[in-house]
Formats: structure tokens, sequence, C-alpha cells
């Protein structure tokens, strides 16, 4: 059996990662995901385990000096990392290892990861992130002014990775995903112009909410 395929998917906060993952799961085998390690605090519904696995600050600290993590980054005020042993045991099965990670990851992934995959999901426009983040009614109204302007500074991002997916249709969406990294459809799709354009949509909707100058630590 072959060594299976790493894969990063980032994208921002909001833009529907969880939910293809989810799906990816359930309809196509030899996909596993990754659980990271972080130190904010489980959202209603969360479970030690299963979305995360929530530890001290210690905790985190302890496991960067065994080297048990394959990467990781503060986001917002949180620590977040890959624990490595699940990942390097899944890949010598021979199946696809997803890690559901920010850009700083991804940087890190790629960097000692040549041949990982990079995906980043974006929603077809600023607005409907905004919407999205409205809607899922887990974070209060500054914390989802945070996540916008934490989008903005990841958008330079975009560049840096293989895939861009327009998250718009979920089912078509999940198997453009899956298309692609089964290598059944080979062309990178990077729209510079998108980036572009998303870019300056998102900037002008916060320039416009007063929200540019926020400070992004919570
Ligand atoms: P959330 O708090 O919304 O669950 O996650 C915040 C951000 O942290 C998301 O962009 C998510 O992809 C990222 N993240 C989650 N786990 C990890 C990890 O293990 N490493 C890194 N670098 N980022 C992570």
């Amino acid at each position: 059996m072959g060594r299976g395929k790493l894969i990063v998917v980032s994208g921002f906060s909001g833009a529907g990662k969880g939910s293809i993952m989810r799906e990816l799961l359930k309809n196509h085998d030899n996909y596993v995901l990754s659980i990271s390690m972080t130190t904010r605090a489980p959202r209603e519904g969360e479970v030690h385990g299963r979305e995360y696995f929530f530890v001290e600050r210690a905790a985190f600290e302890e496991a960067i000096a065994q080297n048990g993590l394959l990467e990781h980054a503060e986001y917002i005020g949180h620590l977040y990392g890959t624990p490595r042993a699940y990942v390097e045991e899944q890949l010598r099965e021979g199946k696809n290892v997803m890690l559901e990670i920010d850009v700083q990851g991804g940087m890190q992934i790629r960097e000692k990861f040549p041949d990982s995959m990079l995906l980043f999901v974006v929603p077809p426009s600023a607005k409907v992130l905004k919407e999205r983040l409205l809607g899922r009614n887990t974070e209060n109204i500054e914390q989802v002014k945070r996540r916008l302007l934490r989008a903005l500074d990841e958008a330079p991002y975009m560049e840096a990775y293989d895939y861009i997916v327009v998250n718009d249709d979920l089912e078509a969406c999940v198997e453009e995903v899956h298309a692609v990294i089964s290598g059944e459809k080979a062309i990178p799709e990077k729209d510079p112009a998108f980036i572009e354009r998303f870019r300056d949509d998102l900037q002008k909707m916060l320039q416009k909410e007063g929200l540019l100058h926020l400070p992004t630590e919570e």
C-alpha cells in the first residue's frame, strides 16, 4: 500500500471547511481527519477528543518541548497544533490525512512536507462570509468582527496554496475537493483576479463598517 497524502485545508473562519471535511469523510473511504490540540475553551457542543483536544497552556508547551506537534501557531490569542503521532501512523497506513489548520500552520507543513497538498476554501463573497459567521451563532459580534479582520490578514496567503476552492454549493464543492485530492483534476486552480477581488471586497466592507483598526487580539 502506498503512503497516504497529507492534505492541508485552510480558509477563512466561516468559509465552511468543517462541513466540507465532514462530507468527505462520510462519502469517501480513505480519509481521516487529524484532531488538533488547542488552548482555547470549548464552544457549546464541542467535545474533548472530537473537535479538539482542549488543554491548558502548560500541557501545550510540554507537547512542543517533546516534539509532539507537526506544526503549531497562535491564532487570535490561542495556541493550536497538530499532534504528530496520529498523522504519521495514518499516512503509513495509506490514508489521506486532512489537517484543518490556519495559514501559518499551512506554511510550516509546506516546508516540512513538500509533497503535501494545500487547499484554501473561500466563500463566494465577503458578504456571504459575514452572513455565515453571524448565522452560526457561536460567536458574539465582537468575535465575528475579529474573525473578519483576521480573514483580511490571511487573504494574501491564498497565493501560496495549490488550490482555491469556492464553497458555494456544498455538495459540488465536496466532489471538487475529492477530485483534486484523488488526482482526477490535475490543473491547479488559482485565480489571481478572484483573490484580489475578494480581498478588496472584504477590505471595503470592513472599512465601511469602521472596523479596520480594531485590535485582532481577544
Ligand atoms: P477555531 O477556533 O474556529 O476552531 O479555529 C481557529 C483557526 O485555527 C482556524 O483557522 C483553524 O483552521 C485553525 N486551527 C485549528 N487547528 C489548528 C492546528 O492544529 N494548527 C494550526 N496552525 N491552526 C489550527
